[in-house]
């Protein structure tokens, strides 16, 4: 089947598009992730339906977004308009990164420590993007006071969107990194981030899907990627006390610097490197 439109059942269709997206060296699950968002289906019901004939009209817009993909390297998140995080939907557009898997740790981290730290406790998510963080925080925490600072407007406009449409009470605020926390005299009990720290120097290596569509805002600082931990952690330690637990998410490269950059302000911590799924340093975690 080399033509689109010549396939009709939805195994055909799927058939094409993989074939299509494998020749432009593109991922081949976005054919299934993309024709499941369009035809509005269950997983099981995508499954059982592999024989019937896909809508002519879903069919259009279909091709259109696998063609879109391919040539372009737009992500499937922002051709949908959504992307799954810790088993709930949020909106994502240009303006805010597209959530990773590995967050998703992070975030397990996060509320796992909270449990031994305090069970009623004052977070600040410093870089929220599109809210993934502290909203979920927010959401399985039910007991904690719960910020969210970002400098981006156009990333709290998403993210302010995404807590109402999830019912999550997150205090939002604008402004760099923890500024707008020391603004207001807020005494967080537990930091967490994850904030830009790939390399500007990577750039030429990353895939136009990230580098092409991510803001750059989310991805680079400068220092070799450590920029955004240098300036938070130099904003912590204008805080009246030493956060209880401070979990920060890290490129696999940088537990060390990371952990350097923690023990010249805080000189008695512990910071532990911690790996993701993947086996790659992907954590920094410091308990007081
Ligand atoms: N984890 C992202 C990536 O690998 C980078 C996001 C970030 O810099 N915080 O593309």
């Amino acid at each position: 089947m080399n033509n689109a439109m010549e396939a009709n059942k939805q195994h055909e269709v799927l058939k094409w598009a993989s074939l299509f997206l494998e020749e432009n060296g593109r991922e081949q699950h976005v054919a299934v992730i993309l024709l499941k968002h369009y035809l509005q289906v269950s997983t099981a019901k995508f499954y059982m339906n592999m024989q019937e004939p896909v809508p002519e009209k879903v069919l259009s817009k279909y091709v259109a977004a696998i063609k879109e993909h391919a040539t372009t390297g737009m992500p499937a998140q922002h051709l949908m308009g959504y992307a799954p995080f810790y088993g709930r939907e949020y909106k994502v557009n240009e303006h805010v990164l597209i959530p990773r898997p590995e967050t998703e740790e992070l975030v397990q981290q996060v509320i796992t420590a909270v449990n031994d730290v305090d069970k009623s406790p004052t977070i600040v998510d410093i870089g929220t993007g599109s809210g993934i963080i502290a909203i979920t925080l927010a959401l399985e925490l039910p007991n904690a006071i719960v910020y969210a600072t970002d400098i981006s407007e156009e990333a709290l406009t998403v993210a302010k969107e995404n807590a109402v449409y999830h019912q999550a009470a997150v205090k939002f605020a604008t402004g760099d990194f923890l500024e707008p926390i020391l603004q207001r005299n807020v005494q967080a009990d537990v930091i967490v981030s994850n904030p830009p720290y790939i390399a500007i120097s990577e750039a030429p290596f990353m895939a136009d899907t990230v580098k092409h569509f991510d803001p750059k805002l989310a991805l680079f600082a400068d220092r070799n990627g450590l920029a955004a931990y240098e300036k938070i952690i130099s904003q912590m330690a204008q805080l009246p006390k030493m956060p209880r637990l401070t979990v920060f998410e890290i490129g696999y490269q940088q537990g060390k610097s990371v952990s350097d950059l923690i023990k010249a302000v805080y000189p008695d911590s512990h910071p532990q490197v911690l790996q993701d799924m993947n086996g790659k340093d992907r954590m920094v975690i410091i308990k007081k």
